[in-house]
């Protein structure tokens, strides 16, 4: 399973089709940056430079910063850029920029308020003690202020302000959060701090642990949906005012593109018999050593599961750091055809009726009980195959192991 951004995954619930040009097909187009995420980028360094500068003792000017800017916006500038709004200039753009780094300028130097502890730090945290749920992302700047409460510092330079309520509902950041609190422990409290330039505004949010903990199971959801999609090759297109901003509108079917096949894998390289007879060998000692480390393992797993309680997830150490952790459920289960012939051939009307015969041309069991899991099928449909399947023990064994050995 990839590892998840918060980008990732809000470019998949705005269009997934979108999110399958960008990150399963990756078609070769010439990408033509948008003016916002240009002054974005520019901004983002200046500011990164800017703390580095202060932290070094040498706060910047104002000059001097507008001076940095200027010229980070000059030696990256591509050679064709996007802007989209019309009657507006890249040149107008530049010059929102300078306003918004005069205010930030005027409000913090010499920039000492707090002690920086990160710029553009790139943090990785998990969702699930299973560590099976990866997530992934960059904070603009985090810092310790004089209470040793520790702050996650966001830029912002869109021209719309935040409502405090839709900060404090705001999922990037509060992620963020779960990455600082393994990163420190020992804090007296974390806040999350948006700086919204042009609006020279300062919104602070908090998150309780139960916030936290929800935000982890909303995430956890998303993720699977995802992989659902992806299971299904689900990626329907989804039009809105962003398909403005797409880098992929000339090749949405949507748009009267043509989407491109992804390229064949390269194919291994050939042997001569030889050399193909020591693979085969070797092939033939690693399967047989493979049953036999999966029949002992069978064996293991019934002793481990015994104790474990039905209804949770256990946690059962070894003796040098490593664990197995063991999660009873209940699960759905279809019958398969040579069990039920005829609630079989009735969940094939029933996806027939619904159009969705064809990704479950197969009739795929397990398939079907993780679209139905995951919601990623029809409501009314869904409501008919749910009495269809029985409820079973579902075990799921893991390992973590020891620290050394990962
Ligand atoms: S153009 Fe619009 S509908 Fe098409 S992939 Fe891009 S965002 Fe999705």
């Amino acid at each position: 399973m990839p590892v998840y951004s918060y980008s990732r995954i809000g470019c998949f619930e705005n269009c997934p089709r979108k999110y399958k040009f960008q990150y399963i097909e990756k078609p070769p187009i010439e990408m033509v940056e948008g003016i916002e995420a240009y002054l974005g980028t520019v901004v983002h360094e200046t500011l990164e430079t800017c703390y580095k500068l202060a932290s070094l003792g040498r706060p910047p000017s104002e000059a001097e910063l507008l001076g940095l800017y200027e010229r980070t916006w000059a030696d990256k500038f591509p050679a064709e850029i996007k802007v989209v709004r019309e009657g507006v200039s890249a040149d107008d753009y530049f010059r929102l920029g300078q306003t918004a780094l005069r205010k930030f300028h005027a409000r913090y130097h010499p920039f000492d308020q707090e002690t920086t502890l990160g710029l553009e730090r790139n943090v990785s945290f998990t969702l699930d003690p299973e560590e099976k749920y990866s997530m992934t992302g960059f904070i603009d700047r985090i810092s310790r202020d004089a209470s040793g409460r520790l702050r996650i510092h966001d830029y912002k330079t869109s021209s719309t302000l935040l409502t405090q309520p839709e900060a404090d509902a705001d999922a990037q950041l509060a992620l963020y959060q779960m990455a600082v609190e393994t990163m420190w422990p020992d804090n007296p409290g974390i806040e999350l701090v948006w700086h919204y330039l042009q609006f020279d505004v300062e919104l602070i949010s908090h998150r309780t642990p139960e916030q936290l903990a929800r935000l982890r199971q909303e995430y956890i959801g998303k993720i699977r949906r995802i992989e659902a999609a992806t299971e299904l090759g689900n990626f329907p297109t989804q039009e809105s005012a962003l398909c403005n901003w797409c880098e992929y509108l000339s090749l949405c079917p949507a748009k009267g593109g043509t989407a491109v096949a992804a390229p064949p894998p390269s194919a291994p390289p050939r042997l001569n018999p030889r050399e193909l007879a020591a693979v085969i060998d070797e092939y033939l000692v690693l399967d047989s050593r493979k049953k036999e480390a999966e029949q002992r393992q069978q064996e293991l797993r019934e002793i481990i599961t015994a104790h474990a309680e039905a209804g949770t997830t256990t946690f059962l150490s070894g003796s040098g750091g490593g664990w197995v952790i063991v999660t009873v459920n209940q699960a759905m289960k279809l019958p398969t055809r040579s069990a039920d012939r005829r609630t079989y051939e009735q969940i094939r009307e029933m996806l027939q009726t619904a159009g969705l015969y064809q990704p479950f041309s197969a009739l795929d069991m397990g398939k079907i009980q993780d679209a139905l899991e995951t919601g990623a099928l029809p409501p009314d449909l869904s409501a008919r195959l749910r009495p269809l399947a029985h409820i079973v023990p579902q075990i799921v064994v893991r390992v973590r192991k020891p620290r050394q050995e990962r």
